[in-house]
């Protein structure tokens, strides 16, 4: 992949990862733990504790994608990305321009 290409990725992957970062820093306060306060209700204790399992999960998938962003770029500084970890074929520039963390090709994925 020529220079240029690999330019625009990276900056692709910078603002991935600053949008992730954002976002984490503004949904902070909903995975804090839900206090077991007897004064609201049962139902509201559940719909709190949903919310929690939910804001939960978004984070993991989140700091799951900043990890692949991560790798992408090392393997940029590797001279690597591009390349399917699999096959070690180059992946298609439409897939990448999907999604410019993604590890494998199409016929290995
Ligand atoms: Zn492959």
């Amino acid at each position: 992949m020529d220079t240029d290409r690999l330019d625009h990725f990276r900056s692709r992957l910078e603002l991935l990862a600053e949008e992730i970062r954002s976002a984490m820093e503004s949904s902070k306060e909903d995975s804090g733990v839900v206090e077991l306060d007897t004064s609201i209700g049962r139902l509201s204790r559940m719909d709190a504790m949903q919310n929690q399992q939910m804001a939960l999960e978004l984070r993991r998938r989140q700091e799951q994608q900043l990890q692949r962003i991560a790798n992408a770029l090392k393997r940029m500084d590797k001279g690597t990305y591009g390349l399917c970890g699999k096959c070690k074929q180059l992946i298609a520039e439409v897939r990448l321009e999907v999604s410019p963390d993604v590890v494998l090709c199409v016929r290995c994925a």
